[in-house]
């Protein structure tokens, strides 16, 4: 689900993720390549300006230098935004079914998936919560959506309401109440007539019904591909009959998911449940993490955020900021630390990590060191032997022909590997004394 936007997003994410230090202006831009991607997502205009509004003021009141790359930042915020946005008051997906016989009046267009979500949720109920369940049908004009709802209840071991021929809908509804009562059972489930569009003779019988059982849950069936319309649907019932919550279908399919997104925006109703397919367990408690998650595309954000911190394990770091300290700087330290930009992104997202570096990048950059020679350098390290690497100082000209014929390269990349490790050693030295708070230290968050 949520493809087209999860793609989208993507792919603007992977640029900023790429970039070192970011700019208030690259913050808009990415923002706005966000708002499109949200629009084409059939996100409604005001709720895709509201969002991208409130993710810019948190992201430039965030400053960007101090945690992760800047990109990533503005993903965890972008992430935050969608799941505040998406969340609704309460437990996701909990009913209020205490009180039995509690009423659940199931609403909504024809075709949208009512018969087959009160199908499941009638099912869920029994399964998860065990809970004694009554459905009945109130589709009088179409009797084949009586009886699809009678061979549901068979599958899924539910009881149906007999059908009586020539009753209304609220004598339906009646006759439900009062089995639900005469039965023990917990909860009832009234399946109302759905229309293609909504109609006046529609929305007044439910309304009449509605006020026959006072539902404890109004729940509104959507399908989730029609977008903008399933946003204009709830609003309808919800102005009419006063909805508690909204059912997305159809989620399971390459559906423009934002519908989910101005569906919570707009009416404020809590979107407790997803279908995701045609079989009865085919339906979902509506996570807002998870669905922020999918609609970004990059599975856990949280985890990505935190990507550098975990790559710099806390425990490494601390001991080599203690050998720095000391101006211990080996070729084993330089591997690692190799290994980690490697890991990280490369020199230039590295260096553009590090507080006044992000310049520096470039230039290295232009000056043609990129990852392959990262890799050269690796090549050449693991070339050593264990005590020349604890000992590079050690290393004299035969050795040096050994090495670098082992790695395939020249002596002169070598020399320019052992006087990088002098200066990193120098370096750490210096840093080293500028104490804990130094650069060194913000440099490795
Ligand atoms: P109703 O007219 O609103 O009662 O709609 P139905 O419950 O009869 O559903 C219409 C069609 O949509 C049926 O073929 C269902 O199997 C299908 N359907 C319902 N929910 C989902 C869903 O979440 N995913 C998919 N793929 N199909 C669904």
């Amino acid at each position: 689900m949520f493809e087209n936007l999860s793609e989208r997003l993507g792919g603007v994410f992977d640029r900023l993720t790429k970039q070192g230090a970011l700019s208030e202006e690259d913050v808009k831009t990415a923002l706005r390549e966000v708002r499109v991607a949200l629009l084409e997502a059939d996100v409604s205009l005001p709720v895709a300006r509201d969002f991208v509004k409130k993710v810019q003021d948190q992201a430039t009141g965030q400053s960007v230098t101090k945690s992760v790359t800047p990109g990533q930042q503005v993903v965890k915020i972008v992430h935050d935004a969608l799941v505040e946005v998406l969340r609704g008051e309460g437990e996701p997906g909990a009913l209020k079914v205490d009180n039995p016989p509690a009423p659940i009046l199931m609403v909504g267009l024809q075709g949208s998936g009512k018969t087959t979500t009160t199908g499941k949720l009638a099912k869920r109920l029994k399964d998860k919560d065990g809970k004694r369940v009554l459905m009945a049908s109130l589709d009088i004009y179409r009797p084949a959506a009586m009886q699809q709802l009678q061979v549901l209840g068979q599958q899924i071991g539910v009881d149906v309401l007999p059908i009586v021929a020539g009753e209304t809908a609220v004598q339906i509804a009646k006759r439900a109440k009062t089995q639900a009562s005469l039965g023990g059972y917990d909860v009832y489930m009234l399946d109302t007539a759905g229309r293609l569009q909504i109609d006046q003779t529609l929305m007044k019988e439910v309304e009449d019904v509605r006020d026959v059982v006072n539902p404890r849950e109004t729940l509104l069936v959507v399908d989730g591909l029609t977008g903008q319309v399933a946003v204009e649907v709830a609003e309808e019932f919800d102005a009419k009959i006063g909805i508690s919550g909204v059912v997305l279908t159809r989620m399971d399919g390459d559906g423009r998911g934002g519908a989910a997104l101005s569906m919570r925006a707009v009416t404020g109703k809590p979107i407790k449940y997803v279908g995701l397919g045609e079989k009865m367990d085919a339906l979902e408690t509506f996570e807002p993490e998870r669905v922020a998650g999918r609609i970004l595309g990059m599975g856990d954000i949280v985890a990505l955020v935190e990507k550098a911190q975990e790559t710099i394990e806390a425990e490494q770091a601390e001991r080599m900021m203690r050998r720095f300290k000391k101006g211990q700087f080996n070729m084993n330290d330089l591997k690692m630390q190799l290994e980690q930009m490697l890991k990280m992104g490369g020199m230039e997202s590295i260096m553009g990590m590090m507080p006044g570096m992000g310049k520096m990048a470039a230039q290295v950059k232009e000056a043609g060191f990129d990852d392959t020679i990262l890799k050269r350098q690796i090549a050449l390290i693991q070339s050593m032997t264990k005590m020349e690497r604890a000992n590079p100082q050690i290393l004299q000209a035969s050795r040096k022909k050994r090495i670098a014929a082992g790695a395939g390269m020249d002596v002169s990349e070598l020399n320019k590997l052992l006087k990088m490790q002098r200066q990193m050693a120098d370096m750490m030295k210096k840093m080293g004394k500028m104490g804990k708070g130094g650069m060194l230290k913000q440099a490795m968050k």
